[in-house]
Parts: C-alpha cells; sequence; structure tokens
C-alpha cells in the first residue's frame, strides 16, 4: 500500500458514512427559523438549508435537505455538524479555511477545525465538483446576516 492509501481509504468511509446517513436532515419550523437554496445545474445538486440562531447569535440548530452527487450531499451534512454551536464569525472562518482545503487557494488560517472536512480535500484534483462541495455552505452563508448579535 502506498503511503496515503489509508488516509485515502478513510476518507472515502467519512464521505459514503454521511452521504448513506445524513446528519441533522430535515427542516426547521417556525418563525425565528431562516432559509436558503442553493442549487448546481451543471450537477444537479440541490441543497437547503435551515438556520436557527441562538441569543448570543450563534447557530443554534442546522439543518438541510438535499439531493444530488455523493460530494454536495456529504459535505452538507459534514457542514452540519460543524457549523452546530458556531457563532457567525466562526462559521465564515471556518468557511474560508474550508474554501482554501478543497480549492487549494490561499491559507488555511486553522487546520485543527477542518477536521473531518478533510474528507473532501480531494476535490482540489476536480476543479469541476468545487460547486458540489461549497454548494450548502454558500447557501448557509446567505444566512448568516440573519444572526442577531447582542448588543454591546
Ligand atoms: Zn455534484
Amino acid at each position: 500500500m502506498a503511503p496515503g492509501d489509508d488516509l485515502r481509504a478513510l476518507y472515502q468511509q467519512i464521505i459514503l458514512d454521511h452521504t448513506r446517513h445524513p446528519r441533522n436532515q430535515g427542516r426547521l419550523e417556525g418563525p425565528d427559523c431562516y432559509h436558503a437554496r442553493g442549487h448546481n445545474p451543471a450537477c444537479g445538486d440541490e441543497v437547503e438549508v435551515w438556520v436557527k440562531f441562538g441569543p448570543q447569535g450563534q447557530i443554534e440548530h442546522i439543518r438541510f435537505e438535499g439531493q444530488g452527487c455523493a460530494i454536495s450531499q456529504a459535505s452538507a451534512s459534514l457542514m452540519t455538524l460543524k457549523l452546530q454551536g458556531a457563532t457567525p464569525t466562526a462559521a465564515r472562518a471556518l468557511l474560508a479555511d474550508f474554501h482554501a482545503l478543497i480549492s487549494g487557494q490561499g491559507q488555511v488560517q486553522n487546520e485543527e477545525a477542518l477536521g473531518e472536512l478533510r474528507a473532501l480535500e480531494g476535490v482540489q484534483k476536480f476543479p469541476q465538483r468545487l460547486r458540489c462541495a461549497t454548494l450548502a455552505w454558500k447557501a448557509a452563508e446567505q444566512l448568516l446576516p440573519q444572526a442577531q448579535l447582542p448588543a454591546t
């Protein structure tokens, strides 16, 4: 086995696991829940994201529904785990790092925060899949300005 094969197998497994058993799947209902939708016509991926913010502006609940390729759905599922509890600032920082990771452009600022998102690092070699991997993230990003930050 060549060095790196173990890691690749592990990453495959993470993606497969999230595709088969998506986390935080479903909708959020209520007047204080926000919703955005993403569509990637090149691949046919659809993702909808729901967010409810907590009193400190943090992402209290996040859920998604979607259909499409494994990359788009696994990325959405991983995203919900990562953004749960995050402040809008932390969410934007993670989004920037995730984009740097999968595009190979820019510097990752916080390696540690990426964790299982590393499973999608291979997207770097397939730039046409970039939109698949970022679809859910862009939908979530649209919702961040809705966070009510406590007055300081
Ligand atoms: Zn796709």
